[in-house]
């Protein structure tokens, strides 16, 4: 009866606006929260854990979204701080854990498998963890295999992920089913908005079942377009391998009279990629993002810019996202509206676009040969191992998620919120998604760095 309560407390809690409570709701909360999960946290008796024992995370520690408080909103959304709980829900040998991994390929993925599974394991002493094979579909249409910290030992230093993924195939009550006949007490889904959408529909019916059922969520996206957290895992490894691009390319173009190299970075609707890697290259000339609409003709435009660039320097190098300019790119007669079997829009290769458009105009009009160097390194970038800090920030990510499941929270995603884990509700993450802002800093700080225009006006 404890146990159903607890659950039901935490169902309720993530469900309801006390999930964005605001700091005088704080001590409402442990209405939502007493002391029922029951059973005393074994990182109390581990050797290694010992110091825990001072740094249990009270149920009532929140995490504020907003750093910045404005005079006329003095309070913001709050989450609940991630971390090993003094009690925990789950009893360790009765955990029957599961691992899913869907979407695109990310740095970092096995890293977070491997943290998953030895997190149970050493921390909690949980045995029994399935890995489901190639994504939501490997549920009811694969077998799983069990994992060990003996299994999982060295996948960290590999790319991709080991338990192979998909796009599309979700369905939510033969997934359900599946969960319920194999005895899975606790589902750690690993991936990108799509994944999180289903995550939420399989802890939703899970609830309408009244099953005993953690549901996790761990946000992967190369991107690093998912709202409220600081930053998705591999993102930095992704901006680290894109120099490789870059440098070659500035390499290629300064070697050749009118050097012109074009990188394409991943970016579908975020150009973070994009802007960190210029910002952090110093080589790159100019930054195309989906977020700012630039033009190619006239004052101020594209074309423009690189003769001056030419003129001045002799060679450029540009950074364009996969997203920016597909308004043109379907402009000029390219099919758009394909999709992938997640359902997701299939963007036009802006890359090749771009390149072509470039050689053009100044063969055509300009009457200038430009040496073309279009490098697109998308996937050499998605495969490789995350590297030493992306694989630190999986290994929190999965505690983080272990340490929630285990105390009974369900529902929720993990992630650094100003620079502190949190737990989110799933919807919190998938009802937007996270863009470069223009009005931003960040973005003035890249207009700064490669002086190139901004492409709008300023009163826009
Ligand atoms: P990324 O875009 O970073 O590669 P993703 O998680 O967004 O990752 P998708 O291919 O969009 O990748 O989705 C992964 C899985 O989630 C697929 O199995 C897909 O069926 C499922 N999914 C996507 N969108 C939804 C949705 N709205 N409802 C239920 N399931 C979904
Ligand atoms: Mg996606």
């Amino acid at each position: 009866q404890n146990k159903l309560a607890v659950v039901t407390a935490i169902q309720v809690s993530t469900q309801s606006e006390n999930d964005d409570f605001v700091l005088e709701d704080v001590p409402h909360l442990t209405n939502f929260l007493p002391d029922l999960p029951s059973y005393p946290n074994p990182l109390m008796k581990s050797q290694a854990y010992s110091i825990v024992k001072k740094n249990f995370v009270s149920p009532e520690d929140v995490v504020a979204q907003n750093v910045v408080i404005q005079k006329e909103s003095p309070r913001g959304v709050h989450f609940r701080r991630a971390g090993p709980r003094e009690k925990i829900y789950f009893e360790p040998e009765e955990v029957r854990a599961c691992i899913v991994t869907c979407g695109g390929l990310c740095p970092g993925i096995n890293t977070v498998i491997r943290e998953i599974v030895c997190g149970l394991n050493i921390m909690y002493g949980v045995q029994d963890i399935l890995g489901i094979e190639g994504g939501y579909k490997g549920f009811y249409s694969k077998n799983t295999l069990m994992l060990t910290p003996k299994v999982v030992n060295y996948i960290h230093k590999c790319g991709g992920t080991f338990l192979r993924t998909s796009r599309g195939g979700h369905d939510t009550h033969k997934i359900v089913d599946n969960i319920e006949d194999r005895g899975i007490n606790q589902v750690y889904i690993i991936g990108g908005d799509g994944t999180h959408k289903g995550a939420s529909l399989i802890y939703e019916e899970v609830k309408r079942r009244g099953l005993q059922v953690a549901v996790a969520g761990i946000p992967k996206t190369i991107d690093n377009d998912i709202a409220v957290i600081d930053k998705s895992f591999g993102f930095d490894t992704a901006v680290e391998e894109a120099q490789r691009a870059i440098d070659a390319a500035h390499v290629e173009v300064e070697s050749v009279e009118n050097g012109v190299g074009i990188v394409k970075l991943m970016g579908r609707y975020s150009g973070f990629i994009a802007m960190y890697a210029t910002l952090a290259s110093r080589d790159v000339d100019c930054c195309l993002i989906p977020e700012s609409p630039f033009y190619l003709e006239g004052r101020g435009g594209l074309f423009e810019f690189i003769e001056d660039r030419l003129k001045e320097n002799g060679h450029l190098v540009i950074v364009v996202a996969e997203g920016a300019g597909q308004e043109y790119v379907a402009a000029e007669g390219h099919a758009a509206g394909k999709k992938d079997a997640s359902g997701n829009k299939l963007l036009l290769d802006v890359g090749p676009w771009l390149s072509d458009k470039i050689k053009n105009h100044f063969t055509m009009f300009r009457k200038m040969t430009v040496n073309m160097k279009y490098i697109d390194p998308t996937y050499m970038i998605r495969a490789i191992p995350s590297n030493a800090s992306d694989n630190i920030y999986c290994t929190l990510l999965a505690h983080g998620a272990v340490h929630g499941t285990m105390a009974g929270y369900t529902g929720f995603t993990i992630g650094p919120v100003n620079s502190k884990h949190a737990y989110i509700p799933i919807a919190r993450v998938t009802e937007r998604q996270k863009t470069v802002w223009l009005s931003d800093r960040m973005w003035a700080r890249l207009l700064a760095s490669t002086n190139q225009p901004s492409f709008v006006a300023s009163d826009q």
